[in-house]
Order: C-alpha cells, then structure tokens, then sequence
C-alpha cells in the first residue's frame, strides 16, 4: 500500500499519530476504543493473521479462504476466483459453480485485507481462542449485529446530549 494510502487510512480512523500501529493491525480501529487494545496488538494481529493456520492455511481468511493481499474477482453471493486451483469457490471456502452471464455481469475485483478480530467484540479480550483473521467481508458479516447495536447506541447518546445541552449536538 502506497504511504499516501495509508497516510489517508489512518486519517479517516483518527488514528494519524499512530499510522503504523493501524496499518499494521490491518482494520481501522475507533478513536474512542483505541486504548482498549494491548500496547503489543500489532504484533498479536501480525501472530494470527500470518503465523497461526486457520483452516485454510495461514494468511487466509479463516472462513471464506481468501487469500490477504490478493486482488480477486467476487460475486455478491460469497463467491470468489481461486486463480491458484483456477476454480470458483463460496464463503466457506468450497469449491462452487462457476457463475452463469447473470452472476458474471455483478462480478467486480477487491483486494482482500485480513484483519485480527475479536469474536465477542471485547478489544482487550485477546486470548487466542478470542481471536480469528478474517477478510473484510466476513468480518463485516459477522459483526453486523454488533454494529447495529452499537449504532443504536450511539443515537440514543446524541439525543441525550442534546436533551442535556439544550440544542444541536455534535459527533464527539
Ligand atoms: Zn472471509
């Protein structure tokens, strides 16, 4: 990744000051969570997402198998190109059909970027039986309940301030 890349990455999560301690755990982290996480989480991320096996292997996502760094092509389904086995595989990783004219005009290429995530949520949570790597569209997947909760959460908040304080708020 570009340094102007990455220099934007961190921009958007807040975290500029700390430019490789968020490239290198490979997901954004939330400015208001950022001291939540271990002062070694870089190197516990770098641990699972490269040096531990999932079970497809070791820097692949441990769900659907996508290989970190690799531009794919993917369908909307899960689907993705295995160009090494030069097959079709589905979002755990198995072997798939290949995709009909319908699913080949929604086909589109993503690189895949493994992030170190916490099952329950929980940053400070990182026993290894807590952590797994997953790809970007797992990872969103899976925390999808999460984040509506916590999106909830965070409207019932900006309305309480602004009961509190009389008048608009503002993100904090
Ligand atoms: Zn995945």
């Amino acid at each position: 990744m570009p340094f102007s890349t990455k220099r934007r990455f961190a921009a958007n999560c807040g975290h500029e000051p700390f430019l490789a301690l968020c490239y290198d755990s490979g997901m954004p982290i939330r400015r208001e969570t950022r001291w939540l996480y271990p002062i070694d989480w870089p190197l516990i991320s770098k641990h699972i997402r490269f040096e531990v096996a999932g079970p497809h292997g070791a820097g692949r996502c441990w769900k659907c198998g996508r290989p970190h760094g690799h531009e794919l092509r993917v369908l909307p389904d899960g689907r993705w190109f295995d160009a090494e086995l030069h097959t079709w595989r589905d979002a755990r990783g198995k072997e798939a059909a290949w995709p009909d004219m319908v699913d080949a005009c929604r086909m589109r290429k993503t690189r895949v970027i493994l992030a170190a995530c916490h099952r329950d949520h929980d940053p400070p949570n990182v026993k290894p039986k807590n952590l797994a790597a997953w790809c970007q569209r797992c990872h969103i997947l899976n925390d999808r309940e999460h984040h509506r909760r916590q999106f909830r959460l965070t409207i019932l908040l900006r309305r309480a301030m602004g009961d509190l304080f009389e008048g608009a708020y503002q993100r904090w």
